[in-house]
C-alpha cells in the first residue's frame, strides 16, 4: 500500500480515533484542533467526547438492519482490539459491563422479549424478576422489568481521550493546537494536493483530509462549495454525591441503567454520573436539567438527597436531512467523518476503519 499525508481536522474523539487508525496503517497523520490541549475540568464543552457519558450500546438497538446497526456490529466487534492496545498505554482503561434497561410500559417489555430470542447469541437477557425484588428501592422505580446486555456497558471517555492522545504520540501523529481557518486544492486535476489554511496563516499541503468538526465542518464546506447543514443538540450531565447517612456501594448495580431515555452510571461509594439531555440549540434548559435529576419523575427516594458535585453540558451536531453519521468522500482526498449526534464513542472504530478504507482503496 503506498502511504499517504493526511490531515484530520477535529480532535474528538472520532478524530482521536481516526488519526490512530491512520497512522497504525503506516501513513503520515497530523491531527488539527484548537482544543487539543485544553484544559478537561468545565462546565461546558463545544467538544462533545468530552461531555460524553461513554456509554457503549451496541447491542441494545431496535432495529437489525441498515446501516446503523452494522456500523454498531462492526464497533462492537472492533472494540476488544481497541482496548487490547491501548492497555499499553493505560493499564486502567476498561470497558465496564453489564448495561440494563428498563421497560418503561408493557408494550415496551414486549419488545424487549422479541430482541431477547433474537439477540441471545449477543448476550442480550430478560431482567430476571426475582433478581429484580431484593433490589428494589435502589433502582429507578422498576413495574415492568426489562433487559441486560451482557456485552454493552462503558467506558469513561476522558481516559480514553487521554489514551489516545498517548498513542498519537507514541505514533508520531503530529498535532497541532489551532484552528483550520479554509480547505482549498491546489488545482483542478484529479491528482490536485489539498491545502489546509491554519489560524496563523501556515498552509499545509495533503494528499487526503478528514473532516471530523462536528459543527465547525459545515463552515469548512460551505467555502469550498458544498452545503452539508448540522443543527446544534445540547446534552446535560451530572455527577451526584449522596450524603452520608444514605450510604450507597452500588453493589446490586450493572455498569449502566438506561431508565426513561436517561442513563445512570455508578461510580465509587455516593458517587453517580446521570445524564444525558437532548435539547435543541446551544443553550441549557433549567427544566431539562431538573427533569434529569428527578429521572423524570421516576425517582428513587434516595435522590433527593444529593448534591450535584459536578453538572456539564456538551454540544453535539446533529445532520439535517440525512442520517447521522456523515461519512462520505465528497471530493477524491476529502472525507467525512463527522456529525456523530448520537453513539459518537460507540461508532468511533467503526467509522475510522470506514475512512481507512476508503484511502486504501
Ligand atoms: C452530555 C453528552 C453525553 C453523551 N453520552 C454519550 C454516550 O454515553 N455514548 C456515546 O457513544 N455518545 C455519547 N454522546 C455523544 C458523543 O459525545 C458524540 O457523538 C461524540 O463525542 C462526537 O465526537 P466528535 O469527535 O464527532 O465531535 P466533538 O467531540 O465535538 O469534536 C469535534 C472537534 O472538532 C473541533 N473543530 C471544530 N471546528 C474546527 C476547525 N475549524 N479546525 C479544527 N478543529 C475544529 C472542535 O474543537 C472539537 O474538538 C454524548 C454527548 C453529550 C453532549
Amino acid at each position: 500500500m503506498e502511504f499517504k499525508e493526511i490531515a484530520v481536522v477535529g480532535a474528538g474523539i472520532i478524530g482521536m480515533t481516526t488519526a490512530y487508525r491512520l497512522s497504525q496503517l503506516g501513513h503520515n497523520v497530523v491531527i488539527i484542533d484548537p482544543e487539543l490541549n485544553q484544559h478537561q475540568n468545565c462546565d461546558r464543552y463545544e467538544n462533545a467526547s468530552k461531555a460524553s457519558l461513554g456509554i457503549l450500546m451496541g447491542n441494545i438497538f431496535r432495529r437489525s438492519t441498515g446501516r446503523s446497526w452494522r456500523l454498531r456490529q462492526r464497533s462492537m466487534s472492533l472494540w476488544p482490539e481497541l482496548m487490547k492496545e491501548l492497555y499499553d498505554f493505560d493499564k486502567s482503561i476498561r470497558i465496564d459491563t453489564p448495561l440494563i434497561q428498563l421497560a418503561s410500559d408493557k408494550k415496551e417489555l414486549e419488545l424487549m422479549k422479541e430482541l431477547c430470542q433474537e439477540r441471545a447469541g449477543l448476550g442480550l437477557k430478560l431482567l430476571d424478576p426475582a433478581r429484580d425484588q431484593t433490589i428494589e428501592g435502589s433502582w429507578p422505580k422498576n413495574e415492568y422489568g426489562g433487559l441486560i446486555s451482557k456485552n454493552d456497558g462503558r467506558i469513561n471517555p476522558h481516559k480514553l481521550l487521554k489514551c489516545l492522545r498517548i498513542s498519537l504520540d507514541k505514533l508520531k501523529v503530529k498535532t497541532i493546537s489551532t484552528k483550520v481557518i479554509s480547505l482549498f486544492r491546489s488545482s483542478q486535476g484529479k491528482q490536485a494536493e489539498w491545502k489546509i489554511m491554519l489560524e496563523n496563516r501556515e498552509i499545509l499541503t495533503k494528499d487526503f483530509i478528514v473532516i471530523c468538526s462536528a459543527l465547525g465542518s459545515q463552515s469548512l464546506l460551505h467555502k469550498i462549495g458544498h452545503e452539508q447543514q448540522m443543527e446544534a443538540v445540547l446534552g446535560q450531565a451530572i455527577h451526584l454525591t449522596l450524603n452520608d447517612d444514605d450510604q450507597n456501594n452500588w453493589e446490586d448495580w450493572p455498569a449502566v441503567i438506561t431508565s426513561n431515555g436517561i442513563n445512570l452510571i455508578p461510580l465509587e461509594k455516593n458517587q453517580i454520573l446521570i445524564g444525558a439531555t437532548l435539547e435543541p440549540g446551544i443553550k441549557p434548559s433549567r427544566s431539562a436539567l431538573s427533569k434529569l435529576k428527578s429521572l423524570n419523575g421516576l425517582s428513587p427516594k434516595w435522590i433527593k438527597n444529593v448534591s450535584i458535585k459536578k453538572q456539564w453540558y456538551g454540544i453535539r451536531a446533529r445532520p439535517l436531512g440525512q442520517p447521522a453519521p456523515l461519512l462520505k468522500t465528497i471530493e477524491p482526498g476529502l472525507i467525512l467523518n463527522t456529525a456523530h449526534y448520537r453513539n459518537g464513542i460507540l461508532l468511533a472504530p467503526a467509522c475510522a476503519e470506514w475512512v481507512a478504507n476508503q484511502i486504501k482503496t
